[in-house]
């Protein structure tokens, strides 16, 4: 049994932005589970505080000149504890984790995740007086960058795993952010944190953790080229050694379509006759044209370039002409929300947009459509593919990273093998995606050969179990790389 330390920016259901929430909220118990001690270190957002009812003072100090206190709690439905680091000038305001109210991102952001880590490094070294310091310190993306760069100094420090959830996001700040955080001149070197003339939070991991991986093999791969490696495929090549990739899992018991209380009928692989009833209910409930037998495409995405909202607004004009109907809820960049919201008033029988977070809603669309649009440019993992499937809704998806880890493309031979499980836009085109929407509708008229791309989906097994023995097996390489680091 190993001591961890994990430490991440957001964790569901406390507290949400993307896909590392639901990777924190679920592996710290997976992990548990095959009975590691797991504490996951969170900021105390208001957001997570309005759900915590009981907490523990543990610690206090100052960071920054500013007080902060460390509170103990529970990671919801769990046993794992989540100690909440509790510093009301850096976290208790209204917006989001990240970005305020209108978008943007907090202008103390480094000062806020700088002082996240410098907690951690004190966790991780029991400066605290806890009575208790982690074997490994899991570190994920560049809100905790900056501990296994702070920890290397340290004879006695843990071992550090750094996961990368998106490469591009970096946490680049200015040299005079640097000054001012009063981080170690030495680290003033393109061999550590600075990235062209700036502060690189994300380097602090990528050059001093032990261990490094990628939330999937295809993307630990890609990174090292150019083509997806944001400025740092040199670096990830010199470490290549260190770095490997571990696809993530999903909560099966939160993504159940046999249980999901959002849904308006449950249906398993067993009986999936009730499916369609929730294609219905979302028809009615979003104002389209309420028929079964009509295809419906859905899409539930941070509206940002990465998703392939490009190619797919390219497309637009065609996908609405197609027999089918498109819903979408996601919300991010003002110029695609608006793009997608005129072409949805222009085409209200074909188009559903929806802009805004929403949970609810998120488990519906799965559940009602027949298929799922993600042609990203990029994809570290994905989770909505993986939720697709277990809903027996058939992703479109672009064959990168996590996607092509996890999709197996509906041609003739993989169908022939049963092992078809959704469609692969084979390049980032809008006659690509037309290309391959046009043979997922084709194959839809045929409902005994879709039915079985249904069930070859919702069998894959995305558990964390799986994932969790990976990260076990990570956690001791990452000890031996540290004892021969400081030995
Ligand atoms: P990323 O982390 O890049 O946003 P992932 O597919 O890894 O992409 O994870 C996204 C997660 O966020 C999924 O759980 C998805 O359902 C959820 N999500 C994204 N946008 C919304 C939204 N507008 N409403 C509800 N859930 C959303």
């Amino acid at each position: 049994m190993s001591k961890i330390l994990y430490i991440s920016s957001e964790a569901f259901p406390l507290i949400k932005t993307g896909g590392l929430a639901d990777v924190a909220g679920s592996l710290p118990i997976a992990l548990s589970e095959q009975g590691e001690a797991v504490r996951l270190l969170l900021p105390a957002y208001p957001q997570v505080m309005q759900q915590v009812e009981n907490s523990q003072q543990l610690a206090k100090g100052n960071y920054y000149g500013f007080e902060v206190t460390l509170l103990e709690t529970h990671l919801p439905n769990s046993e794992v504890p989540a100690w909440l680091v509790n510093c009301p000038a850096a976290f208790d305001r209204p917006g989001g984790p990240y970005v305020d109210n209108d978008g943007q991102p907090w202008h103390d952001n480094a000062l806020r995740f700088a002082l996240f880590c410098q907690i951690a490094v004190d966790i991780a070294l029991d400066k605290l007086n806890l009575g208790w310091q982690p074997d490994i310190v899991h570190c994920n993306d560049w809100q905790s960058g900056l501990v296994p760069a702070l920890l290397q100094p340290f004879k006695e420090r843990p071992a550090t795993l750094f996961t990368i959830h998106n490469l591009a996001y970096q946490g680049l700040f200015s040299h005079q952010t640097f000054s001012d955080l009063g981080l170690s001149t030495d680290l003033w070197h393109p061999d550590r944190l600075e990235f062209y003339g700036q502060l690189s939070f994300i380097k602090g991991g990528l050059v001093y953790a032990d261990r490094i991986n990628a939330v999937s093999p295809t993307y630990a791969k890609e990174i090292l080229r150019p083509e997806f490696g944001n400025g740092v495929d040199g670096l990830l090549q010199h470490r290549q050694k260190r770095l490997s990739g571990i696809l993530n899992g999903i909560d099966q018991t939160i993504w159940n379509p046999a249980t999901d209380p959002h849904l308006a009928a449950n249906y398993s692989a067993c009986k999936l006759a009730p499916k369609c009833k929730n294609k219905t209910a979302l028809q009615k409930q979003l104002g389209l044209p309420v028929d079964a037998k009509i295809p419906l495409l859905g899409m539930i995405s941070r509206m940002v370039e990465q998703k392939g909202l490009d190619i797919i607004l390219d497309a637009m004009a065609e996908i609405v002409k197609l027999p089918m109907q498109l819903v979408i809820l996601g919300s991010g960049e003002r110029h695609y929300e608006m793009q997608l919201v005129k072409w949805a008033n222009n085409h209200p029988d074909k188009l559903n947009v929806v802009i805004g977070y929403n949970e609810t809603l998120s488990h519906q669309i799965e559940a009602a459509s027949d298929l799922f649009l993600m042609p990203s440019a990029f994809e570290p993992c994905g989770l909505n593919q993986l939720y697709s499937l277990r809903y027996g809704t058939l992703p479109i998806v672009s064959n990168v990273g996590g996607l092509a880890d996890t999709i197996v493309d509906a041609n003739d031979l993989n169908r022939q093998n049963k092992m078809a499980n959704g469609f692969i836009v084979t390049e980032q085109s809008a006659h690509a995606l037309l290309t391959t929407l046009r043979h997922a509708l084709a194959l839809y008229q045929e409902p005994a050969a879709w039915e079985k791309l249904q069930l070859t989906a919702m069998k894959g097994d995305f558990s964390w179990k799986r994932s969790a023995e990976h990260y076990i097996k990570l956690y001791q390489l990452a000890l031996a790389d540290r004892d021969q680091t400081v030995a």
